[in-house]
């Protein structure tokens, strides 16, 4: 059994504050980088106890170069770096039995901590085939279009609501409680890693029950930018369209592709 880990930062027990947190040159950013290691890590144990025998774990934020490696469980393998042709899902494939995201967030304009999606400088809403997602239900489709269902989400109250909205067999592992955009109660490291591990094995001992999740073809990603300006930069890209003043949609015959298409124009648009 291959399993896939997704590891984000601001879902992480203990990372609540923009910057000091999460960018690589705030002053409490080791602290955080070792916190996520450690709930990466929970995550690794669990998948080892329900019988994974490869387990690839993706660093999914920022730069995509926090997790540390010489403190990483060394049963799985690390992706590090960026860009990455399938970003926070760089590894899934249709070997994979499941997938997992750690240290995840909910999306922009939800009251969870750090919430935001895949830019929070530039994009307000996305949505795939009029269903509004945050980063778990993009990477979700993904994996659904390699064939692999997302069994269990990590992270604050906020995430694991809209987790379960969209994915109903789903297990989540809450490890703080959102109580403005930058602050939490949040479960000390221990209680956060023996939870996750905990809920890695019971989510992939019932796999049986969990589903890929994949909008139907053609897919449509719609992207309402933060202003006018970053929507016309982003509508410079090939067969995308503005919809509106500041949304601009790209469609593909299939979900790969439109997510690149979505990637492109996010990028155009900083
Ligand atoms: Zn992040």
């Amino acid at each position: 059994m291959k399993v896939f880990i997704s590891c984000d930062i601001e879902g992480v027990s203990g990372v609540v504050a923009s910057g000091p947190h999460t960018s690589s040159d705030g002053g409490d950013y080791q602290r955080a980088r070792a916190l996520m290691t450690g709930e990466a890590n929970a995550a690794i144990e669990g998948a080892l106890n329900a019988g994974a025998t490869e387990i690839i774990v993706n660093d999914s934020h920022g730069p995509m170069i926090n997790l540390l490696i010489e403190k990483l469980n060394p049963a799985a393998t690390l992706i590090s770096g960026a860009p990455k042709p399938l970003s926070m899902m760089q590894g899934i494939g249709k070997d994979c039995a499941a997938a997992i995201f750690v240290g995840y967030h909910s999306r922009m304009g939800t009251p969870g901590v750090l919430s935001h999606t895949i830019s929070g400088a530039s994009v307000a809403n996305v949505w795939v085939n009029d269903i509004l997602l945050g980063e778990t239900g993009i990477n979700a489709g993904l994996a659904g279009y390699f064939g692999v269902p997302v069994v269990l989400v990590c992270g604050d109250d906020v995430v694991s609501q809209e987790a379960r909205e969209l994915l109903p067999h789903i297990r989540t592992a809450t490890v703080k409680t959102a109580i403005t955009r930058q602050s939490a109660s949040c479960l000390p490291p221990e209680k956060a890693q023996a939870l996750i591990r905990q809920e890695t094995e019971q989510a992939l001992a019932s796999l049986g029950s969990a589903r890929p999740w994949l909008p139907d073809s053609p897919v449509t990603f719609k992207v309402e930018f933060k202003d006018f300006g970053l929507a016309m930069n982003a509508a410079r890209m090939p067969y995308s369209r503005l919809v509106d003043a500041n949304t601009v949609a790209f469609s593909a015959d299939d979900y790969l592709t439109a997510f690149q298409g979505l990637q492109a124009m996010i990028a155009l648009a900083r």
